[in-house]
């Protein structure tokens, strides 16, 4: 009778209870979101060597009817958690996919490819390929423009599996970013076995690259690594024109972050766009 007392005590402590209500209620609100179209997708801009823009990340944003605009981090592991990233997820290809559709009729836009971040759950449903090939189908975008970013943890477990569906999704034309390069557990030597395109530095390690001799040489040899295995190298994070020239001059390909741009809604980003070809 003593520790189911103590149990109901802890159950019924008012600030976990709160934060339970909270957390519950935060639930509702999210699987509501669909229905009641609060997801947005916003724009990041990802740049080359010249400064012209190449492509853009699309990032979640939740528009919410009190509180404004929340960001992922408040929200994505809840929907991890409950399995409601699958559906979120879907509907996050499909506007990217909508996007490259119109935008492939557009002089100045064509060119541009989206890449989204896809967590690991989602990625392991196993209908994924069929899912994406249809949303590619359907609205009719070029799939060579679409890039899909994973994290090393996808490859933790189940490795075969991610190998497997991302070589059909190649097959369509689909590329293969690899973020938060660094963060993980995995070496690039061990990553070099799946078809990846293309290797993110985590914006931890560029935020370093002048203050720190250890993390500057990390950013060195990866570089290096990655263009001995043929993979396109994107910079995320680079704030300071110091940043960005040092990894200029080490070879780095494509930037990308607040020094070029936030990430920013379609119309924000068009006419960033537009006035970016014309400067
Ligand atoms: P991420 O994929 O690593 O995205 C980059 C994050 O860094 C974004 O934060 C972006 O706004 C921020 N960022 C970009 N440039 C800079 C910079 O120069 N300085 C600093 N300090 N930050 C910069 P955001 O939009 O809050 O997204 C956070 C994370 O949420 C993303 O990290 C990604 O892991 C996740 N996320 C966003 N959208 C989605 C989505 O559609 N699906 C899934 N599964 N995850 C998403
Ligand atoms: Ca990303
Ligand atoms: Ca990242
Ligand atoms: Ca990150």
């Amino acid at each position: 009778a003593k520790s189911s007392g103590r149990c109901a005590l802890s159950f019924f402590d008012p600030t976990m209870q709160a934060e339970l209500l909270a957390r519950v209620r935060l639930e509702n609100e999210l699987s509501q979101a669909l229905a009641n179209e609060e997801w947005r997708l916003h724009y990041q801009p990802q740049v080359d060597q010249e400064g012209r823009c190449i492509g853009v990340e699309g990032l979640l944003r939740w528009q919410h009817p009190e509180r404004g605009l929340v960001m992922p981090g408040e929200f994505i592991p809840l929907l991890e958690s409950t399995e409601l990233i699958n559906p979120v997820g879907d509907w996050v290809l499909e506007a990217a996919c909508q996007q490259l559709a119109q935008w492939a009729h557009q002089p100045g836009f064509a060119e541009l490819s989206v890449a989204v971040n896809v967590s690991p759950l989602q990625f392991r449903q196993v209908d994924f390929v069929n899912k994406v090939e249809s949303i590619l189908q359907r609205t009719g975008a070029p799939s060579h423009r679409l890039k899909l970013e994973v994290t090393e943890s996808l490859f933790v477990e189940e490795r075969d599996d991610a190998r497997e569906k991302m070589r059909q999704l190649k097959q369509q034309g689909v590329r293969f970013s690899l973020d938060d390069y660094g963060t993980g557990y995995s070496s690039l030597a061990y990553l070099a076995h799946l078809p990846l395109d293309q290797l993110k530095i985590d914006q931890s390690f560029v935020q370093q690259v002048i203050d720190s001799k250890a993390n500057a040489a990390i950013v060195e040899s990866t570089i290096a690594l990655a263009q001995s295995l043929s993979l396109e190298i994107v910079a995320e994070g680079v704030e300071s024109d110091a940043q960005q020239a040092w990894l200029l001059a080490h070879g780095c390909q494509a930037y990308q972050g607040f020094l070029f741009g936030q990430p920013m809604p379609l119309d924000v980003l068009e006419a960033w766009l537009r006035h970016e070809s014309l400067a």
